[in-house]
């Protein structure tokens, strides 16, 4: 990706700030908001949740999202005991089908090797404080295997549709570095 923009930008066919937000708006709102209906979905019917957890790349292939490197997608749930952190240590592999284009710092060397040497103090850096007592779960991406994290369904959502519950799913919280937002957060 940066090789091309590096040459599309020194031949001028593309205007810098227009790539910026191109790229952006992959990253942050039109790519996650693919998962986010495969994680409202499964929280919301729980025979598609089995159906996610059993095979990623078929459940999710019922939404009609599917292409580039989403061939094997396992999907990992966070539970009360578990939550589920995704990197890839070798270079930046990514459920692209249902994350778009990965985050900048997905792609960085700190991230990548601190994700499995000190998971905790990766998500702290983040923001995320979890108990103690939760077991925290390194996947480690390939161009074989790619991992979305299901999120735990945030408490005082019961009867919210799956559209509306959608809206709480953020990016980080289908990597692991981030949770969804809470119920009351204006959603
Ligand atoms: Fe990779």
């Amino acid at each position: 990706m940066r090789a091309l923009e590096t040459v599309l930008l020194a031949k001028g066919y593309v205007d810098p700030a227009a790539l910026d937000l191109i790229v952006e708006t992959y990253e942050t709102k039109i790519g996650p908001r693919c998962g986010a209906q495969v994680v409202a979905k499964a929280w919301v019917d729980p025979a598609y949740r089995q159906r996610l957890l059993a095979d990623g790349t078929a459940a999710v292939a019922e939404l009609s999202f599917s292409g580039r490197q989403g061939e094997h997608l396992k999907v990992v749930e966070n539970t009360g005991q578990v939550h589920n952190l995704v990197v890839c240590t070798l270079c930046s592999c990514y459920p692209w089908p249902v994350l778009g284009l990965p985050p900048v710092w997905y792609k960085s060397a700190p991230y990548r090797s601190r994700a499995v040497i000190d998971p905790r103090g990766v998500l702290a850096d983040f923001g995320v404080t979890l108990p103690r007592d939760k077991t925290i779960r390194v996947w480690d991406s390939t161009a074989e295997m790619r991992y979305l994290v299901l999120p735990q369904r945030p408490a005082g959502t019961e009867g919210w549709s799956e559209e509306r519950l959608a809206e709480l799913v953020t990016r980080d919280s289908m990597i692991g570095t981030g949770l969804p937002h809470p119920a009351g957060a204006g959603a």
